[in-house]
């Protein structure tokens, strides 16, 4: 099997930067204090069970134990609200920010905006962590799906505050063509919409090298969490170019029909680490 690499794989910035974060930390803890996240760290099971060995515990969001005083606490790379900040400080715990820098730009962004006077329209996924990070910046701001909440909400907006100073910022990771019809559809009712560029190249580039990749491929191996949205993606993009393509978390998953195709190619979402790629790759080139 001729085995061909996406151009852009494996861990982005953000992701990689937590990572190495969080195992500072746990070597620097050695055992005398305990170290959490809110929630699992990265949408990649063998990464978090190695995490888990080292020491690391995953909080329930809604459900944080007592007296985490002598703990730190690692704030994951898709960020929180400052609400939510402040109230993790309150508890004693030592936060650890792995917040992404590009989140943390967008964070900033949404304050510096609301307090300018702008309202702001915020487009995403709603229960996203990272939008509901960013919506805690500008408080007033208006989370808005697709094109047509975008509309609906403008218009209302319109009704109320006609001559509303307005800016759009959105989910690091939206399609550029979804943020230009959520913001074409703003536009009709605030011409002078101010539009920040939020968009993360990472998600893009991966996404195109799997493009790229499917043009010299006979089927595809996208390797990555089950739970990792980015992941689910590429294999989606992958399928919707009429490509064979299979998600892979383990040597385990890789179904023995691979060995018909004679052309296949190897990608990874964004959370996934060098080490597994080359262990997968290794395993379907043997
Ligand atoms: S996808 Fe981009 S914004 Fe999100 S964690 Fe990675 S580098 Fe940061």
């Amino acid at each position: 099997m001729n085995l061909i690499r996406a151009e852009v794989l494996g861990y982005c910035m953000g992701v990689r930067r937590a990572v190495h974060m969080a195992r500072e930390e746990l070597a620097a803890a050695a055992g005398a204090y305990r170290v959490y996240t809110l929630g699992p760290l990265i949408h990649n099971p063998r990464v978090l069970e190695q995490l888990r060995c080292q020491g690391m515990e995953a909080l329930d969001e809604t459900d944080l134990p007592e007296g985490l005083g002598a703990a730190a606490l690692i704030i994951r790379a898709h960020g929180i609200s400052p609400q939510w900040e402040a109230a993790l400080v309150r508890s004693g715990a030592r936060l650890v920010d792995a917040t992404c820098p590009k989140v943390k730009h967008s964070q900033m962004k949404a304050r510096s905006l609301a307090q300018g006077g702008y309202r702001v329209f915020l487009a995403g996924e709603r229960h996203h962590g990272e939008v509901i990070g960013i919506q805690g910046y500008a408080p007033q701001c208006l989370v808005i799906a697709d094109p047509v909440e975008a509309r609906e909400a403008a218009e209302q907006l319109y009704q109320e505050a006609p001559a509303a100073k307005t800016a759009l910022l959105g989910q690091t990771t939206i399609a550029p063509d979804e943020y230009r019809g959520i913001a074409a559809a703003i536009q009709a009712s605030f011409p002078d919409l101010e539009i920040i560029d939020t968009i993360c190249r990472a998600t893009m580039d991966r996404q195109q090298a799997v493009l790229k990749l499917c043009a010299q491929v006979d089927a595809l191996v996208v390797v990555g969490g089950r739970e990792s949205a980015n992941t689910r993606r590429l294999l989606a993009l992958a399928q919707a170019q009429g490509k064979q393509a299979w998600l892979v978390e383990a040597v385990s998953d890789i179904p023995a029909e691979i060995r018909a195709y004679p052309v296949v190619g190897l990608a990874a979402g964004a959370s996934t680490p060098e080490d597994l790629i080359d262990h997968i790759a290794a395993a379907l080139i043997t």
